[in-house]
């Protein structure tokens, strides 16, 4: 490509609206424009790179095998209301009508419609497993979109889907999916780390954040260099409070096993007791769950609820009001609240509760007979904290250190929450209709582009990592008012794309001056001069983006050095 022909619109001033350095280099450099809030028209270098992007994602996805589909991004609401969704998601959904007012939404993830699909069309175990996935535009009213692709409304993502007979079968696709996870982002160029996440009030099972450790990172996280644990810190908060353990001892309390019994109503269905009954969020200390305990009233705790509420935290640190308003938790529910201090008084209606069920400290365990007044006080709950770095690792011991990640993708283990709901079932070899065990993957395409520029920049501009760069190199003739250089620049140009290199000439009539602030700003791997020293001795100019490493070598050699 010539640059006198292509739309690259670079800026040299720095957008006032950007915040991070990816958003700021990807409105410089010309990769970006914003449409509306949150909304982007993608421009043909950054195009460039989400192919390669989406393209690593494919070879890695069908090398675990993968099948790629397309599934739509409107949705009718019946689906949404068969899973229980519609009422739930809250204002993150984005909705619409059609012309008969029926009601539909903008997908911001696809579990109903590819169980629903599973479901119609999977009617044996001879038929599982399957590992289906897309990669599509994604909806989501973020409260506050930000820091340019990194929290967008409108992004891509690839997300995958597992389905399997049993636990050890997703035990197995979960883990193909944590190695490709890995392989992609390596191979994006990106250092990135794994980290256990708790899944919420909702889940309570097996799910992984891969992070990208970047300064910028909206998310906390706590590892250790003396062993391979790393977690979120809600994740990390996240050890069972120890209040109700005396009671157990004294013999007070009741264990009770449940067996994979996670939801409110999964564990009150399972007890024969009212869903209402079933305290979960006292129970827990991680950041999550307080928040959890500021909605309480639905003892059903609503994710997206309680995610927003998180952000809000995370935002405006000790700003009650506006917690409040987030999770709607009526005044007196909240504390002065800050990440290292979150006190709740404890909900009176909850404290009145007689013969309650509540999670026990042990998985796959209730405890049953809770009274919430005698074997818990508001104390034991407001002593709740995040962890920091400095303090033991849980795993080994050693010190705990902190980092701020970007998250790019989650694994995560459904096991049978849709397959249920939405009746995805098969006949296993005995006949027996079983419920699929489910598992989903996704990773943010648009955010991983944006993360990539968080982890490789300099003050001049950004440096792709080659396997993602929209070109390999950049040809540059100093002058291009002399023809012999023209033609030589024109040449190397001509014999690179032959080469089956990805080239572009800037061919434009600037000084010397703006190509190579240009080159540096839109980050190519590589640059060629192609000065007077190559029309008198056939010498060119190439040098890393990265190191700043220059040689001079003959121009025959160019293309071999490329490669
Ligand atoms: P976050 O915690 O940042 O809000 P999430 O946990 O809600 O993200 P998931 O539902 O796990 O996101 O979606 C999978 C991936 O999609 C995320 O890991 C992230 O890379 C990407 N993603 C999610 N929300 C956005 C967004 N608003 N803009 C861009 N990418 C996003
Ligand atoms: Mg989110
Ligand atoms: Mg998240
Ligand atoms: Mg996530």
């Amino acid at each position: 490509m010539r640059v006198s022909q292509m739309l690259l619109p670079t800026l040299r001033e720095v957008p006032a609206e950007a915040e991070v350095v990816s958003h700021r280099l990807l409105l410089r450099a010309g990769f970006i424009r914003k449409t509306a809030s949150g909304i982007y028209t993608y421009l043909p270098l950054a195009q460039r790179v989400l192919k390669k992007i989406m393209q690593i994602i494919r070879e890695e996805m069908d090398k675990q095998g993968g099948q790629e589909m397309l599934m739509p991004i409107i949705q009718p609401a019946e689906l949404w209301l068969e899973s229980g969704r519609w009422q739930v998601y809250g204002p993150e959904l984005f909705r619409l009508k059609d012309r008969h007012e029926r009601d539909f939404c903008l997908a911001p993830t696809h579990e109903e419609v590819i169980t629903v699909t599973v479901r119609n069309e999977v009617r044996s175990y001879k038929q599982l497993p399957l590992m289906l996935y897309h990669i599509t535009n994604k909806y989501r009213d973020e409260r506050r979109p930000r820091f340019g692709l990194m929290r967008g409304r409108e992004f891509i993502m690839k997300d995958l889907y597992s389905f399997d007979l049993d636990e050890a079968g997703l035990d197995i696709s979960y883990r193909k999916m944590h190695e490709a996870y890995t392989n992609v982002f390596k191979r994006c160029g990106l250092t990135c780390r794994p980290v256990e996440a708790d899944s919420g009030a909702i889940g309570g099972s097996t799910t992984h954040e891969f992070m990208v450790l970047a300064e910028s990172g909206e998310a906390a996280i706590l590892y250790c260099n003396a062993c391979d644990y790393a977690a979120n810190v809600e994740k990390a908060a996240a050890t069972p409070a120890a209040g109700l353990d005396p009671a157990v001892q004294a013999g007070q309390l009741q264990e009770i096993s449940t067996p994979g019994q996670k939801s409110a109503e999964e564990v009150a269905a399972f007890l024969r007791v009212e869903p209402c009954q079933v305290i979960k969020t006292m129970i827990y200390k991680t950041e999550r769950d307080v928040v959890a305990a500021l909605v309480r009233g639905d003892h059903d705790v609503n994710e997206v609820k309680l995610l927003n509420a998180l952000q809000a935290i995370n935002l405006e640190l000790a700003d009650e009001q506006a917690v409040r308003q987030a999770t709607g938790a009526p005044t007196g529910y909240v504390g002065p609240v800050g990440l290292a201090n979150i006190r709740i008084v404890a909900d009176p209606e909850v404290m009145a509760l007689a013969n309650a069920v509540a999670g026990a400290n042990k998985t796959d365990t209730h405890l049953i007979n809770v009274n919430p007044g005698r074997d818990f006080t508001p104390d034991l709950v407001a002593d709740i904290r995040m962890v920091k770095a400095g303090e033991p690792c849980p795993k080994c011991g050693a010190q705990l250190q902190e980092a701020r990640g970007i998250e790019v993708g989650q694994i995560f283990k459904l096991g049978t929450k849709y397959s249920k709901v939405l009746g995805a079932t098969f006949l296993d070899e005995h006949g027996k209709e079983r419920h699929i065990v489910m598992g989903c993957y996704g990773i943010g395409v648009t955010r991983t582009m944006a993360a990539a520029i968080e982890q490789n920049h300099d003050q001049d501009g950004i440096i792709w990592p080659a396997a993602i760069a929209p070109y390999h190199v950049v040809v540059i003739p100093v002058s291009a008012k002399d023809d012999a250089q023209m033609q030589l620049a024109e040449k190397l140009y001509q014999e690179l794309n032959r080469a089956g290199l990805e080239a572009v000439l800037d061919d434009r009539p600037e000084r010397p001056g703006v190509k190579f602030k240009d080159a540096d700003l839109v980050g190519y791997p590589l640059r060629i001069v192609v000065g007077s020293k190559a029309v008198q001795e056939g010498l060119v100019e190439m040098r890393q983006r990265r190191s700043g490493q220059t040689d001079l070598l003959p121009l025959s050699d160019a293309v071999d050095r490329v490669k």
